[in-house]
């Protein structure tokens, strides 16, 4: 058979509906039967059959919900010498939660049934009811993001496997649970790709997602090929204001609006957009902003926090801290400038004599922090303790956040202080950037064989492709490979109270593997939404020549 006359969308189609109806929401033991059932399909292929040892299960080490892995690999027999040069394929196997389909839940794992309730739906928004009347898309939990991605993988190895003359070198499957939070699957899957690279004498080549791509734009015709996944870190700041009555509210720094303060600097500011090679962040988004008052009272708030996700392309970690540091000390002294301002006006109104308070806010990074109780102390002797501290909390299962701020308050009440101050630090969790990178000559060229074989591949079916630096949603793809350098990674922990203890992110492991992680994908819409619609022509019938076309190219 031809590679033109190749046809996979029944096979695909089949899976994808049997992938989607395990419901695998993160954090449920469905992400195990999820893995159960793709390890018992891939056995049921003469080929692992035959070798049980190259499709497995890893477990998630200390899971109370027995979640694991899926890895296979197919050694192709063209010709064997020399290490194997091999193509990781990736995916993960969780999905979201299903509660935003309210009344249709029921269906949300069953896109045959679900396409006809949505299409009785009178409150269907017309485009999808446009895309969903073709018949070429698939609704359901799952079928975009990213099921239909793993079932193209599943049965294009299984092709392979019966193929294994067509290819040199390996090619390594590796399906993940736990992706749409904590990333626990990839992070414990790197061990496996380092045993495997060991024992099998691979050499990656790169790494290839297949995490759904979308029309970035109202009528966008691109199919995108991202060369990297965008990176995030979790600034945030803790304010120790000065309390006071409400009864004499010009005598304290309100911890809150200091808060709201910094949120209004940062939130939506475009000035925080990290550019990389033409390709700009989305800015900064706050994603906590609250007070720490235990109960009700008319005392204004002593402490505040706030924390945003922000996104990075190359920047580093001490750049990111200072423009933050300078940001904060503005807001802080913006605050304190306002109090002076509104009590001399007040002051005027009520015929008192003006006592403006003259606040003289401090701002400090958590080293700084870390250094200032270190020095009050006297002794060296405080490392175990904020470790100790960390391990306890962990324990408890605290939420990984609170845990740092936990510390951080812990230190700010030794260190006492007598004027308002803010602490910037980072918390979990870190997903680390990374791209095909331009001034990296060995990168450069991946990214333009890939830029050469997209075009050829373009012309010959019609689809335009454009190749982007960072696939902008956070994805497993950050554990792969790190740009951040070591004293970027540095500055970052030495910012990060509880450390690798609540940030667990193997970063010298992910350095010495250092996979280039390209993202394909499978082509969709409205992911993480009741309308998400899997586009079938293009995952079932495009993508899987795309993808043989790159083991043609590099294997
Ligand atoms: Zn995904």
């Amino acid at each position: 058979m031809t590679e033109e006359q190749l046809d996979f969308s029944a096979e695909m189609e089949a899976l994808t509906k049997d992938l989607v109806g395990i419901r695998s929401v993160n954090g449920t033991a469905g992400e195990r039967e999820v893995a159960e059932f793709i390890l018992r399909w891939l056995r049921s292929f003469p080929y692992f059959a035959a070798h049980p040892e190259r499709a497995f299960a890893q477990q998630i080490p200390g899971d109370k919900l027995g979640r694991e892995n899926v890895f296979a690999y197919v050694h192709g027999t063209k010709k064997a010498e020399g290490p194997r040069k091999t193509l990781v394929w990736y995916g993960h196997i969780d999905t979201v939660g299903t509660e935003d389909f309210g009344a249709l839940e029921p269906w949300a794992n069953d896109p045959d049934k679900l396409l006809e309730k949505l299409l009785a739906e009178p409150d269907l928004p017309d485009a999808v009811r446009r895309d969903l009347a073709t018949g070429d898309w698939m609704p359901g939990r799952g079928a975009c993001d990213m099921k239909s991605g793993d079932a193209v993988f599943l049965v294009l190895l299984t092709y392979l496997s019966e193929h294994t003359d067509a290819f040199s070198g390996t090619i390594v499957l590796s399906l993940n649970c736990v992706e749409e939070n904590e990333h626990t699957g990839i992070l414990h899957g790197l061990d496996v790709l380092d045993e495997l690279k060991e024992r099998e004498g691979l050499d990656y080549l790169f790494a290839i997602n297949n995490d759904y791509i979308c029309p970035l734009y109202d009528g966008d015709p691109h199919r995108y090929l991202y060369a990297g996944a965008v990176g995030k870190l979790l600034p945030c700041v803790y304010i120790h204001g000065c309390e006071t009555h409400v009864g004499q509210c010009f005598e304290g720094f309100d911890a809150s609006v200091a808060a709201a303060e910094v949120v209004r600097r940062i939130n939506y500011n475009t000035a925080l957009c990290d550019g990389y090679h033409g390709e700009y962040t989305l800015p900064p988004s706050v994603l906590k902003l609250a007070d720490l008052k235990p109960a009700y009272n008319v005392q204004t708030a002593q402490e505040a926090w706030t924390y945003f996700n922000y996104f990075v392309h190359a920047a580093s970690v001490a750049d990111i801290l200072a423009g933050l540091k300078g940001i904060v000390k503005e807001s802080m002294h913006e605050v304190a400038g306002r109090i002076d301002t509104e009590a001399e006006a007040y002051a005027k109104l009520a015929h008192q004599p003006v006592v403006p308070p003259k606040f003289q806010p401090d701002v400090l990074s958590y080293e700084e922090l870390v250094a200032a109780v270190r020095e009050k102390r006297g002794t060296e002797a405080l490392d175990d303790e904020l470790a100790a501290m960390a391990r306890k909390l962990r324990a408890e299962g605290r939420d990984l956040r609170e845990i740092s701020l936990a510390i951080v308050r812990h230190l700010v009440r030794e260190l006492h202080p007598a004027r308002p101050l803010a602490v910037l630090f980072f918390a979990a969790p870190y997903c680390p950037a990374n791209t095909l990178r331009q001034e990296v000559a060995g990168e450069k060229k991946l990214y333009e064989v890939l830029e050469t074989l997209v075009d050829a591949f373009g012309k010959e079916t019609g689809e335009q492709y454009k190749i982007l630096q960072f696939f902008p949603s956070l994805s497993d793809s950050s554990y792969l490979k790190i740009d951040d350098t070591p004293a970027s990674v540095s500055t970052l922990y030495k910012n990060l109270p509880g450390g690798k203890t609540v940030s667990p992110v193997p970063t010298e492991r992910i350095r010495s593997l250092s996979i280039p992680a390209v993202d394909f994908g499978c082509y969709g819409k409205d992911a993480h939404k009741w309308t998400e619609r899997m586009y079938k022509p293009y995952t079932f019938g495009v993508l899987p020549k795309l993808i043989l076309k790159t083991v043609a190219k590099f294997l």
